[in-house]
């Protein structure tokens, strides 16, 4: 199963900031839309970093409330892994769990064409198996 088939069903709309915005402004983004990361991006649309919830987390817990005036930038993450469409699902898991991390942008020609968090996986994988399950039920009803 493909990233594609995920991203059908959940959309392809990415929360962009761009990096000069605070951490302030990117935990009221993140509060807001009832999400976890963003992806830092400049003007042009092309991806500079991720800021997620724990970034801000660690940002506040090392430098305390004065962190949330500090830009996105100081604290994204740079190198940012990412998934192709048509990568399978599990390919992207694997990568979640290699780094740890649980919010994957999908690129499509360089550009940004959705995200995946595991939060979709698991719901993903959670209604693919409720619907094996049915089958298996009616066919063995069937027989
Ligand atoms: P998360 O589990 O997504 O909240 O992120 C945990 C840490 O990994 C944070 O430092 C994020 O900036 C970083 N991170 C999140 N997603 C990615 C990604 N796709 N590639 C690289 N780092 C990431």
């Amino acid at each position: 199963m493909t990233v594609a088939r995920i991203l059908a069903t959940k959309g392809r709309e990415v929360l962009t900031a761009q990096p000069h915005r605070t951490l302030k402004e990117v935990a009221e983004i993140l509060a807001a839309r009832g999400i976890g990361a963003v992806v830092i991006a400049d003007v042009q649309g092309s991806v500079l970093g991720i800021l997620s919830e724990r970034d801000i987390v660690r940002a506040v817990g090392r430098r305390g409330a004065k962190a949330l005036d500090d830009a996105a930038s100081m604290h994204m993450t740079t190198q940012v892994v990412t998934a192709s469409e048509d990568e399978t699902v599990l390919a992207t898991v694997e990568k979640m769990n290699a780094g740890r991390f649980r919010h994957v942008p999908v690129l499509k020609d360089g550009r940004l064409a959705g995200i995946v968090s595991i939060g979709d996986v698991v719901k993903y994988r959670l209604a693919e198996m409720e619907h094996e399950q049915s089958a298996l039920r009616e066919y063995i009803a069937a027989v």
